[in-house]
């Protein structure tokens, strides 16, 4: 064990399964650990660094806007905040933002705004309706919300119902939007920790059809599918849905804790001074970085180069299943979102990304057998060639 493992074991409590290694430098999409070890980065701290490490842009307005000032507070116009604000509006739904500091948080602020949304109306709806597998954060509210075992738990909200469905199954969601009269349908447009699962176009258009049909809300998580990760800024701009409210985080901040919601204009409204706040989001400094990263998306291109490098990348991968096909059995997901369904045992599993990191490659598991991708949407086409190189290599070794 390593001096840091042990001293992490020693002051950091017990929440997540480390891998073995400490970066001491990030520069593009290779981490470089204290021994000096580089690695090419295809987890980018769980979908936040978009457009990899210290990319220009954001280093320039962290500095930037590092010098003018780290917080002022949300009694004061906060000038990176409008307009980040603006462009994330002007680029999704006609409404207004509220941000917070994360994802579960953006989540809370949706699950208060549904609330008082149905508490105006008095017309019977309350709840929400969620998918199986679902993931939408880690706080009281949000973990409701929440449907996957290990991380549910069901604290007695009475007044809050919460109903699962199994994902792209159109009759239950009917039957369960007919029976149980909920006010909100919320769901990623493709689930993430549940195994990289996308919701089929016509789920989702028979998902806001409904909600039309019965004046519920349609509520979309993409906090880990948002900012460019699927091709477009938000995944459901894929399937010509609009949905009533959109949830962000992750990526927004260029790497800095950021979230929050953009709420449709039957909401934008509905929250008024007191209803709901933090003390820190938007940090200006966040907000600034976020800009960064959005100029760079819709300005400068990022986002037809990412949908590019990702088409590279799932070439490469198509043709590496042909070479195993029995134990890469499918590639699903969008763009830098993919979810690589394996026919490994978890232990294989395990092995197959600690040998990949062995050869100086990072990836991320989840459900146990999908070997999840979220590669930087810089990812240049001689790095996907390392690789897919580096995967065949630890692949044959598993194997043999
Ligand atoms: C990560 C994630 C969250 C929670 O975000 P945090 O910032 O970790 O609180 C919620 N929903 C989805 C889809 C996520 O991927």
């Amino acid at each position: 064990m390593t001096q840091w493992q042990t001293l992490d074991r020693q002051y950091l409590m017990n929440t997540y399964l480390r891998l073995p290694i400490a970066i001491a430098e990030a520069r593009g999409n290779t981490l470089i650990d204290t021994e000096g070890k580089e690695y090419l980065d295809l987890f980018t701290g769980l979908a936040v660094n978009v457009l990899g490490h210290s990319h220009p842009a954001v280093m320039e307005a962290l500095h930037r806007q590092g010098e003018q000032f780290l917080h002022i507070s949300n009694k004061f116009l906060n000038i990176p905040a409008i307009r980040l604000a603006e462009r994330l509006v002007k680029h999704s739904i006609s409404g207004k933002v509220f941000f917070s500091n994360s994802g579960a948080e953006a989540t809370e602020a949706a699950v208060k705004l549904v609330h008082k949304w149905t508490k105006e109306r008095e017309d019977g709806k309350r709840g929400f309706v969620v998918m199986k597998k679902s993931f939408h954060g880690r706080t009281l509210g949000a973990v409701r919300l929440t449907r996957q075992p290990g991380v549910y738990q069901d604290f007695p909200m009475p007044e809050f119902p919460v109903i699962e469905v199994e994902p792209n199954d159109p009759d239950a969601l009917e039957r369960v939007c007919e029976e149980e009269n909920p006010a909100a349908i919320l769901a990623e447009p493709i689930l993430g920790s549940g195994g990289v699962e996308p919701l089929v176009s016509s789920y989702l258009r028979e998902m806001e059809r409904l909600c039309r049909e019965r004046s519920m809300l349609l509520l979309m998580d993409e906090i880990q599918t948002g900012m460019g990760r699927t091709g477009t800024l938000f995944a459901y701009q894929h399937d010509g849905i609009e949905p009533d409210l959109i949830l962000f985080a992750k990526g927004v901040g260029g790497g800095l804790p950021l979230g929050g919601i953009i709420a449709g204009d039957e909401l934008a409204d509905l929250f008024r001074p007191g209803d709901h706040g933090t003390t820190f989001a938007p940090s200006p400094l966040s907000a600034a970085l976020g800009n960064a990263v959005l100029e760079e998306l819709l300005e400068r291109g990022q986002l037809e180069e990412g949908r590019r490098n990702a088409e590279y990348l799932w070439e490469k991968l198509r043709q590496l299943q042909k070479r195993f096909p029995s134990v890469l059995r499918e590639i699903r997901g969008r763009g830098m979102m993919i979810g690589v369904h394996t026919s490994l045992t978890p232990e294989q599993a395990n092995r197959l990304q600690l040998d990949l990191l062995d050869d100086g490659v990072l990836v991320d598991l989840t459900q146990q057998t999908v070997v999840r991708l979220l590669p930087p949407l810089t990812l240049k086409h001689a790095e996907t060639d390392r690789f897919i190189g580096c995967l065949e290599h630890c692949l044959s070794r598993i194997l043999s």
